[in-house]
Parts: C-alpha cells; structure tokens; sequence
C-alpha cells in the first residue's frame, strides 16, 4: 500500500502543535457532557484547516461534527476528551494532586481526541495533493466515560451513511484491537418514603433508604442467575441526609452490562423487579430514570487488517530517555507482580509476552491470538452497529498502568503520552489513505458489516424522550 508521504510529514511538522493542544485538554480535564472548552478548542483547530464545523450536535453543546471533502467514500474519525473525577495528577510520577480531588485524564482522553485531529487534518493535505474524492468526518464524541455521548450521536443518524470509521484508545500496547465489549444500561431508581423521627416515632417513617438497601440485596442474589459474563454494579447516590430523620428519598446508580444487547435488556427488567420488590417491602413509591444504553462492540476484521497494515508503515510511538526515565519511576509506585499479571491474562503468545516482561515502554507491535475478552463498554459499540468499524492502542503509559489511575493522567500530560498520541496520528492517517484509495477494502469491510448485522438496522438503545444526563454530575 502507498506511504501516506504527506500525512506523516504534516503530523512530524505539527507534532509541537498537536501536543500542545493536548496539553491544553489535559489542564481542563473537563467531564462528560461539561467539556465545552476542550470541544471548542478542537472545533476551532479543525475550522481553521478548512473543515466545515457543526457545533451542538445531537442536543449536546459539546458534541461537534467536522467535515472536509465530498463525495464518498467518506470515512469517520471518533474523537474523545473528556476527563474522569477524582484522579487528577501533576505531571509527577509519585502521587501529587494538581487539583485536590478534581477530575483529571486518567484514560487518556484528551490524547484521543487531538491525534485523531491530527490524522484528519494531515489526511487532508494528502488528499489535496493527490487531488483524491472523498469526504473525511471527525465527530467531537462528548462524554465516553459516563453518559455515552455516541449513543446519543447514533440515534439522530449522525454515522449513517459511513464507508468505515476507526479510531484509537490510549493505552500501554501498540496493537489492534479485536473483539467486543459490554452492551449497558445505565439508570437511576429513586425511592420515595416518608420522613420521621427515627427514635421518636419510627413506626410513622417509611425509609427509602431501606428500599435502596432491600433492592441492592435482592440484586446481590439476582447475580447468581443472570448470564456468566453478565455484570451489575451501583452507587447509593442520596442515602438520606442524618440519621434521626428517616430517609424521606433516597437514589442509587445502576449499571447492567451484559455481552448481547437482549441480555442487558433481561437483566435489566429483573433488577426493576429488585425495585418493585423494595418498594412492596417498605410500603415505599419509585422511580426509574433511564440514563443511556449502548450496544456491544461489532467487530470488523476486515477494517483491522487495515489497521494492521497501517501500524506496520506509520510504526510506533518513539520514545526517548526523559520517558523511560519517567515511565521507570511511575512502575515504582505499583504493586509488586501488577505488570506481569496484566501481561499474563492477555492472549498473547510466549515469545511476547517475555519480550513485554522486558519493556518498561512498549515500542513494539504486538498481535493477539485470539479475541480480547469483553470486560468494560464503550459508546464506540453504537457507531459500529451504524458502519463498519476498528480501533487500536497504541502505547501513551509504561507497561503495568492500569487504566482510570493518576499513574495515566501523569503520562498522559507528558512526552510518554506525546509520542503515543502522534503514533496514532499516523496510524489512522495511513489507514485512512487506503481507504480512499482501495475500494476493495472498503467493500470487505462493508460485505462483513452486513454479514454480522445480518441487514438489521441500527435501534437506538436509549427511548426518544430521553436527553443526555446534564445533571447528574454537576
Ligand atoms: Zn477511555
């Protein structure tokens, strides 16, 4: 396949540019649905390279489509850059809050975002100067970590009429990723009961904390009987306000992830059953609040040996002797034995895994036996029920880092999650070039899409009426 000649030199001339902005994303460290100063940052990047910009898309002020070229095929690009509570970091590699208990990038988000910026703006000027038809599509993507921000694109049909769409994900491997993840529900049951005096007159009260209680309990005996791979877990969101007042309300936060969409939607009518149940207990009153739903990842084998491909050419992050030095110093702070058992569960063969043992930054690609197993969700789920779709990681944190901790906010500000970032510019640079220019890739991967959909249309989890979750974090 054709070098990307001009990408990759464009995002080698950038990279001081692209990491900057970053930077930037990552000193907001805004959450989901509250990312307005990283959504207009990248929009107005985009703007100024040529690309036509639709803000507030999908009744989400910091969602954002931008597009460039026309005609097909037109291929997708999904950017991320919202942060996670509680884990913000200095770039320090021993525990140093930079905002006490704010939120910081600790999955690398605002890594994300930027270099899948950076692929679309130097596929551009590949296109410009190979004079290609073809229309690129970056969406701003709000809120993956908790409201799912790409269900709610999904449902106003904002990926339809995609050739394919790829994107990447901050991680400690350069690999392309295969298998799928965990179809969710995510709501809210808020308990209604009947305020009194705990001591004085408890036998007037009816607890609605006792119901959040009963249900959770009743859910704990649910798990034996819901399908293996099947997960439920909840916060108790209001748990009454002291104790010598009975709990007139109280709420609690679910999520119901299941490996098939129907299994999630099966699980999920027995846990409202938990709620019935609590209510009838404590002669309480409640309510459901529909949060978001998303599907389980559809692979597409086809797009990832583009992928792969694409990987081979563009090659890995380059990491230099300030980040091994950083990424040797963050490893002192694990537990003993949390590397080795992170390589250990991965279905890699032995000759990869020894040469992983002896990495401390992974500079190397390596291929996966078999499918990663389905363990988290992503809203990346729904857009690969709309068109086909691929992603890969490439390495923005030393090997052993788990994933949500201060340990990636530290490296994802730095020059570790620098040379990832561009890494992946490149990747889905080169990738997006063959896909402008083989259309027989394109068609495999349309040809597989249809054989794993078998032709049933995309149904958006989350009902009409539901608006994305503005308050519950605020
Ligand atoms: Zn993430």
């Amino acid at each position: 396949m054709d070098r990307a000649e001009r990408a990759l030199a464009w995002i080698e001339e950038n990279g001081g540019r692209l990491t900057e902005l970053s930077d930037r994303i990552w000193e907001f460290a805004e959450l989901g649905l509250h990312e307005h100063r990283s959504a207009g940052l990248l929009a107005d990047a985009l703007e100024a390279a040529g690309f036509r910009v639709e803000r507030g898309v999908a009744g989400m002020p910091t969602a954002f489509v931008a597009i460039w070229g026309e005609g097909q095929p037109a291929i997708g690009f999904l950017g991320e850059y919202d942060a996670l509570p509680g884990v913000s970091q200095k770039v320090s590699p021993v525990r140093e809050e930079l905002v006490p208990g704010g939120p910081g990038h600790g999955c690398g988000h605002n890594l994300l975002g930027v270099g899948a910026l950076g692929a679309v703006i130097a596929l551009k000027e590949e296109m410009q100067a190979r004079g290609l038809c073809g229309t690129l599509r970056y969406f701003g993507c709000p809120a993956e970590e908790n409201f799912s921000g790409k269900a709610f694109m999904a449902r106003e049909g904002l990926f339809e009429g995609l050739d394919a769409c790829l994107t990447w994900h901050p991680g400690t491997l350069n690999l392309v990723r295969t298998g799928s993840s965990l179809a969710l529900n995510s709501m809210n049951v808020t308990f209604y009961g009947v305020a009194s005096h705990a001591s004085g007159a408890p036998h007037l009260g009816r607890s609605a904390l006792d119901a959040v209680e009963l249900m959770n309990v009743g859910v704990n005996y649910l798990r034996e009987h819901i399908p293996e791979k099947a997960r439920v877990h909840y916060v108790i969101r209001d748990g009454g306000l002291q104790p010598n007042v009975v709990p007139a309300r109280a709420s609690v936060w679910y999520y119901v992830r299941a490996p098939e969409r129907h299994q999630v939607e099966e699980v999920y009518e027995r846990v409202l059953k938990c709620a019935e149940g609590a209510a009838l207990m404590t002669g309480t009153t409640y309510e459901v609040e529909f949060l978001d739903g998303i599907y389980n990842l559809l692979p597409n084998r086809a797009l990832e040996k583009v992928l792969e491909e694409a990987m081979g050419v563009a090659g890995t992050p380059r990491f230099g002797e300030a980040e091994l030095d950083f990424a040797r110093r963050i490893a002192e702070s694990f537990p003993p034995g949390q590397k080795e058992s992170m390589i250990e569960e991965l279905p890699l063969n032995e000759e990869t895994k020894d040469l992983l043992r002896a990495q401390v930054l992974s500079d190397t690609i390596v291929t996966l036996r078999e499918d990663l197993p389905p363990r988290g969700s992503t809203d990346v789920g729904d857009v690969s029920w709309c068109c086909p779709t691929a992603q890969f990681t490439t390495a923005c944190a030393a090997l052993g880092t788990p994933g949500h901790s201060w340990q990636f906010t530290a490296q994802a500000g730095m020059g570790i999650g620098h040379a990832g970032m561009l890494a992946a510019a490149r990747v889905l640079a080169q990738a997006g070039l063959h896909l402008l220019l083989d259309q027989e890739a394109l068609e495999r991967a349309q040809a597989e899409f249809r054989k794993r959909t078998q032709g049933r249309p995309y149904r958006c989890p989350i009902p009409p009426e539901v608006q994305p979750a503005f308050h519950q974090l605020a």
